[in-house]
């Protein structure tokens, strides 16, 4: 770390939107702070984007589709792996500059600089494989060519949790498939895009096929754009609540849409698990990103025989955790993201509580600056306790006993959303015979992660719409042209 200062790298990042290959200010001027959520102190202010500045990033994004679509596949891998080795090469500061807007722990945030490279080094390898097919036709007379295309300009929508990754995670497809994007970033966390937009424009991405609006107006900015029907896609990450909306404005004119929404992971362990593995997997399941993550453990399920000997464990864990400011030495719980998010917590604990659940550790708020919650365990928590069904999006691990392997999975599945579930278990068939049950796009088999950029990340039911990564990633740019050719 040794030569990098906080000042440094947000000094470092420009703090405009990116439109047509230049650094421009908003139209109107305005700009918005961007806080540290570990002081609440103003780290800088970017530039905010009124409607007209989205529209000019759109004019731009459409009139650098036909070009960037000619582009040779290959150079638009090379592109993506030379931005891969910036990432790489740069990782420190650049993690440095997301613990300091977002406020996970520097560790956590050079593997997220990592996590969100690695989707650059994949597509830059998926960017030369998009195939076609050539098939002679039932009856033997005609042939049918089948290509795939761009789908066209894209819209791109990140959140704030994981600044970088959620953005490559689009940004990698898009580039790979030929496709021109507008880009927003939450505007919590900006920073880290505005970065890594420096770092595809130098690594040879052409001017207009990344634009880049930061604003605090995310609905003005993008509702005239998905409105306005020339993108042809929109792929957004962040809750279900913003995404059902999005939907219904990209339904007027039939946008393509992926959907990556939010989740309230189930986390089962039965008793035959190896409880090591187990109390390990929850840690990684629960305090990742702080437990700010769509894929955090929400509701932990275990086995009766096991649930005190698991709690116990888990509770040694979680009391042990130093929480601190992410850029300090050691710390491994760092703020959330806000007030609100520390209020949210506050509350669905307080719930569960009155409702008869017992804290182990953790369970009230910590006095400020900062926005800090600790690592908090609940036992016997009742199912009608609000965080069964909501996203706590906070380090609070609520525990439930259980019986029988049907009322485990009867439990795990009774919730809207259906991204994750994780699942612990010795037994084979029975891993098999869960995992098969379980209404989730991923399941974490003995694991507590799932995400990984060659692996198809999304969710079922109400958690979204679409895969991200994987082979399948790249198709969610691409649209199959079929051409019928005549003998
Ligand atoms: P959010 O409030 O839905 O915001 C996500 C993004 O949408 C932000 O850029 C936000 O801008 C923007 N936005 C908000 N309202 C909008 C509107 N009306 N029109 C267009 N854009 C709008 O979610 P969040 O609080 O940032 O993120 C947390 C949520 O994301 C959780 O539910 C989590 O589970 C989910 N998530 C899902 C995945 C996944 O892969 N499934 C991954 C990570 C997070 P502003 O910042 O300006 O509000």
């Amino acid at each position: 770390m040794s030569g990098i200062t906080e000042n440094g790298v947000v000094d470092a990042v420009g703090k405009e939107l990116f439109i047509g290959g230049k650094w421009v200010s908003a139209r109107s001027g305005k700009t918005f702070d961007v806080q540290d959520p570990s002081t609440g102190e103003v780290l800088c202010q970017v530039a905010d984007a009124g409607p007209e500045d989205g529209l000019a990033a759109l004019d731009a994004a459409c009139a650098a589709q036909a070009d960037w679509a000619a582009v040779a596949p290959r150079e638009r891998g090379e592109i993506l792996r030379r931005a891969y080795d910036k990432l790489i090469e740069r990782r420190d500061e650049l993690a440095l500059l997301m613990t300091l807007e977002m406020g996970k722990p520097l560790a956590e945030a050079a593997g997220e600089i990592t996590y969100a490279a690695e989707f650059f080094r994949w597509f830059a390898e998926e960017a030369v494989r998009i195939d076609g097919g050539y098939a002679v036709a039932p009856n033997g007379s005609g042939r049918f060519l089948i290509t795939r295309q761009p789908v066209g300009p894209t819209l791109l929508i990140t959140p704030w949790n994981f600044p970088m990754a959620m953005g490559t995670r689009k940004i990698g497809p898009a580039v790979a498939a030929g496709c021109t994007m507008v880009i927003k970033p939450a505007a919590q966390t900006p920073l880290s895009m505005l970065a890594l937009t420096q770092i595809l424009a130098d690594a040879g991405l052409p001017e207009g096929v990344l634009n880049v609006v930061t604003t605090k107006d995310a609905g003005g900015v993008m509702e005239p754009l998905i409105r306005d029907g020339r993108a042809r896609k929109l792929s957004f990450t962040g809750s279900t609540a913003v995404g059902r909306k999005l939907l219904e404005q990209c339904a007027e004119k039939v946008l393509r849409t992926s959907m990556e929404l939010g989740g309230n992971a189930p986390f089962v362990v039965f008793d035959d698990a190896d409880l090591d593995a187990a109390v390990e997997g929850a840690m990684q399941a629960k305090m990742r990103n702080i437990g700010e993550a769509c894929t955090a453990a929400n509701r932990f399920y275990v086995q009766r025989g096991v649930a005190e000997e698991f709690s116990r464990r888990l509770t040694e864990r979680m009391q042990a955790l130093p929480m601190g400011r992410g850029t300090d030495e050691g710390v491994v719980v760092g703020p959330l993201i806000d007030e609100a998010a520390v209020k949210k917590v506050t509350e669905l604990v307080k719930d569960a509580t009155d409702k008869g659940a017992r804290v182990l550790t953790g369970g009230s708020r910590v006095d400020g600056p900062g926005h800090f919650y600790p690592a908090t365990v609940l036992t016997d928590v009742p199912v009608d306790a609000r965080l069964a069904s909501e996203e706590i999006f906070g380090p609070v691990a609520p525990i439930t006993p259980f019986d029988t392997e049907d009322e485990a999975v009867e439990k795990a599945n009774d919730t809207e959303y259906g991204l994750v579930s994780y699942l612990f278990t010795s037994d084979l068939k029975r891993a098999l015979r869960v995992s098969e049950r379980l209404e989730a796009g991923m399941i974490g088999l003995n694991q507590g992660i799932v995400s990984n950029p060659a692996a198809p990340f999304g969710g079922v039911k109400q958690s979204g719409l679409g895969r991200e990564g994987g082979t399948v990633g790249i198709d969610e740019f691409l649209e199959t042209k079929y051409i019928a050719v005549n003998l």
